[in-house]
């Protein structure tokens, strides 16, 4: 099963078709901003190995594995139960896609409650998924061709996952397609608009140019959203656990980018003194929305 959001280089903006500017060059990649409604974008799209697969697919790089304390820790397992609970408040039962499904954790707990599935291009993720959670994840694609979805599901959800794709536009319309009348579609992703984006501008953590290749704000992605046929009826934040060894580490990797990072590296060594402790944390800068298809 190959990706099929093929795209080749994009200089106009997805969302409102205005020119894009090079706005930062990081680890050799260029991030290209709208100056209009502020989408920002890797051009170059997903990282690709040699032989042509996204490092999402690609069984030799275990992409996640440094992140073991962030994707396979218990604090995942908290995180899907929160998302779970606000899926709660929209829908109580029946069939649910959740694309992207990385490790599992939020489908492994939505079973519970619903008839579930997972899509994740990761080999590995899904490996990993049926055997130690036993989650019923398949390898796939949001882009892939699968007609026997199509308006098939009463909830979608794509949690930290639109920001990874080189084809958000299509991701949606799919979304589109797959839900069924009365749907429902969650999406979390950063938000470039919050308050703790501007204040760190080009240090902004979420400006990992290697993963995060379609960034948004709340407000063009409901743009986009509607213009993909969408209503948007809420919009929130997140908050997360994190161990203080995952904080500790992001801090460093950021610590060589500014000087700003580097001192709260410095200055933050209780998280190396209690590596395993956890804390929640909302920046309020990744955003939720739930939204549902627009009546014609
Ligand atoms: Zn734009």
């Amino acid at each position: 099963m190959s990706g099929n959001l093929q795209f080749s280089i994009r200089t106009r903006c997805d969302i409102c078709h205005s020119a894009g500017r090079v706005w930062l060059v990081k680890t050799g990649r260029e991030l290209t901003r709208c100056p209009s409604c502020g989408f920002a974008w890797v051009a170059a799209g997903l990282m690709r190995t040699s032989s042509g697969l996204s490092i999402y697919e690609d069984s030799t790089r275990a992409l996640f594995e440094d992140f073991a304390d962030y994707y396979r820790d218990a604090s995942a397992d908290d995180a899907a139960v929160t998302k779970l609970n606000w899926v709660g408040e929209f829908a109580q039962e029946g069939r649910l896609l959740d694309v992207g499904a990385n490790y599992g954790h939020f489908i492994s707990h939505a079973v519970d409650r619903f008839d579930a599935i997972g899509m994740e291009p990761s080999p590995q993720a899904v490996d990993w998924a049926r055997t130690n959670l036993r989650a019923p994840i398949q390898r796939g694609y949001i882009g892939d061709d699968r007609g026997d979805f199509a308006g098939r599901f009463d909830v979608i959800t794509m949690f930290d996952v639109i920001e990874h794709l080189e084809g958000p536009l299509v991701a949606l319309q799919q979304c589109r397609r797959f839900l069924a009348p009365h749907g429902r579609l969650f999406i979390t992703t950063p938000d470039a608009g919050s308050l703790v984006a501007r204040l760190l501008g080009r240090s902004w953590y979420h400006y990992d140019l290697e993963q995060h290749i379609s960034i948004f704000s709340v407000a063009n992605l409901e743009r986009l959203l509607e213009a993909c046929g969408f209503t948007v009826i809420q919009k929130r934040t997140f908050a997360r656990r994190y161990r203080f060894s995952y904080i500790d580490r992001r801090l460093r990797d950021l610590s060589r980018e500014s000087m700003l990072f580097r001192t709260a590296h410095a200055v933050a060594f209780p998280l190396r003194l209690f590596p395993q402790r956890r804390i929640a944390i909302n920046l309020h800068d990744v955003i939720g929305l739930v939204a549902r298809l627009r009546e014609e």
